[in-house]
């Protein structure tokens, strides 16, 4: 596995930009809203992997509610996998408890599934399917 992002939720990726961007000098490389994950995400590359700042489209999204309980942090982190499914199902008989049960459409098109934090010692992991000839090696 290697680190595709970290997701970071904001209330606004303007204001979130101005720090990441304006104060670290990072840079965004793309913004995209992504309906079915009910956000706007704002992309900046960092080392081999990239920062995912993420605002949610309203208050009763995932991100919206994440939020509204917990405040601006950090909301996931995701690693590639060859094998989506493969990976998926290897999990699942080793007890881990899935989001996902199947793969579904993330940012870019890409097939992603996210696993349970109390699986992963309090942290929301997401996994991206990146086939071997997109690797960015
Ligand atoms: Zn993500």
């Amino acid at each position: 596995m290697r680190l595709d992002h970290i997701a970071i939720a904001v209330r606004s990726l303007d204001d979130a930009l101005s720090f990441y961007m304006g104060v670290l000098g990072l840079t965004c490389v793309g913004r995209e809203t992504v309906a079915e994950q009910g956000v706007h995400l704002a992309l900046l590359p960092i080392g081999e992997g990239r920062l995912e700042l993420l605002e949610p489209l309203s208050e009763d999204s995932p991100v919206g509610r994440f939020l509204t309980r917990r405040g601006e942090g950090l909301h996931h982190i995701c690693f590639q996998v060859a094998d989506i499914e493969g990976t998926l199902a290897r999990l699942r008989a080793q007890g881990v408890r899935l989001i996902d049960e199947e793969p579904r459409c993330g940012a870019e098109g890409r097939k992603i599934a996210f696993l349970h934090p109390t699986s992963a010692h309090g942290v929301l992991i997401e996994l991206v399917e990146v086939p071997k000839e997109e690797d960015r090696t």
